[in-house]
């Protein structure tokens, strides 16, 4: 059948995997927290999201077990119909308030709140304006939505301009950034962008997936890290990330939440969050504002990781958060070195185009509250061995 003809010749997963270096769908048979089983061994666990190192939190682990006893296990709708619960409503509060908003709304993943944000919020005439490495959940919502998409370059403030002036003070638009770029570790400019959406007028939402509970005094993200909270329109979360759960949110004014709760086709046609990860939130919510120390213990593992990789001659990018890459360049090279890392027990990621620009390859890490210095201390060993033997570092 002619439909199928582009699976059959699709060959090259099957010869990486014949070759033995095939890095991707590894199988996690254990709880995700500074080292993991995978394939049978024990790991350095430097390839989650788990900032915080909530998902072996006792208290979060109660909570989400108590929440299937009330709720049970699912929703079995959408929010429009018979999927919100009082435990939804309860969560939108507390986010409400935790991120010093007037309002806050739940989608199912991290995933579905932007999709389902800019296509409600971005119709026919109107523009979406994005960075070229923005989130692919971004770049699809672009893709639903019926309005033109602009891409302006990397953080590149005068390049957003350069479009913004090309669009009339009348035209609808709004700009999407990545706070934390997820690849890269590194920061948007908001300084820059905010100041360009207040002159051009245009609406603003950061993607914080992987700022909040990391970046700010109280773990708000990048806007409060950059004292800038009030000139960001829109802030998007996940869950799946610091949250130690699954789903997403947006938090900004309560019209506009109105709006996108009646026209959001992500949030309409699909169903709820189920209880047991709306109750992870919660009590990560908690946690996060009791436990301020995890942040400062995620900060200073993240300097001392970047630290230890820059004095052993690794490319680090531009990362400034506890997302730390190792810049390789090649993919076949990335996959090697990737490969060499697995087999003595650390546990890493790599980004190969498009997920990167072509040509930066690279080896994503991120670092974790719970990560104790001896975690650190052996991969780092284990990176310069690999570095050495593959002539990356000399
Ligand atoms: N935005 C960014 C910047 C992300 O990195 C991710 C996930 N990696 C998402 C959105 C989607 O979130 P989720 O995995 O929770 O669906």
């Amino acid at each position: 059948m002619k439909l199928l003809e582009k699976c059959r010749n699709f060959t090259e997963a099957a010869i990486a995997r014949e070759q033995g270096w095939y890095p991707y769908f590894k199988v996690v048979e254990s709880q995700q927290g500074p080292e993991a089983t995978v394939d049978g061994r024990q790991m350095v666990m430097l390839g989650s999201n788990n900032y915080l190192g909530l998902t072996d939190h006792p208290k979060v682990k109660e909570a989400t077990i108590n929440a299937v006893k009330v709720f049970g296990t699912g929703c079995t709708g959408s929010r429009y119909l018979n999927g919100t619960l009082s435990l939804h409503e309860e969560a939108e509060l507390r986010l409400a308030k935790f991120m010093q908003r007037d309002s806050a709304l739940l989608f199912s993943t991290g995933y579905q709140t932007n999709l389902g944000t800019i296509s409600a919020l971005v119709g026919k005439g109107e523009f979406v304006i994005t960075d070229r490495q923005d989130h692919a959940s971004i770049v699809d919502g672009c893709r639903l939505s019926f309005g033109k998409t602009l891409k302006f370059r990397h953080n590149d403030a005068p390049d957003l301009e350069r479009i913004l002036q090309h669009l009339g003070p009348d035209t609808g638009k709004l700009v999407v950034v990545d706070g934390v770029f997820s690849m890269e570790g590194s920061l948007a400019r908001l300084p820059e962008i905010v100041q360009l959406c207040k002159t051009h007028q245009a609406v603003l939402m950061v993607d914080d997936a992987h700022s909040l509970g990391v970046l700010g005094d109280n773990g708000r993200g990048t806007a409060e890290h950059f004292a800038l909270e009030h000139s960001v329109d829109i802030v998007m979360g996940t869950f799946s990330k610091s949250f130690a759960s699954m789903g997403g949110f947006i938090a900004t004014d309560l019209q506009t939440i109105d709006y996108i709760k009646h026209h959001s086709r992500p949030l309409i046609f699909s169903a709820s969050m189920a209880p047991a990860t709306v109750a992870t939130v919660l009590a990560a919510l908690d946690i996060m504002e009791q436990e301020p120390e995890r942040r400062e213990r995620l900060w200073h593992n993240a300097e001392y990781w970047r630290h230890g990789l820059q004095e052993l001659g690794f490319n680090t990018g531009h990362s400034e958060t506890p997302i730390v890459p190792v810049i390789l360049g090649e993919d076949m090279l990335t996959f090697q070195f990737w490969k060499a890392l697995f087999d003595q027990g650390i546990f890493t990621n790599p980004a190969v185009s498009p997920a990167v620009a072509p040509g930066s390859a690279l080896l994503r890490t991120s670092v974790i509250a719970t990560h104790t210095q001896a975690h650190l201390d052996r991969a780092l060993d284990t990176f310069w061995q690999v570095g050495q033997a593959l002539q990356v570092i000399s």
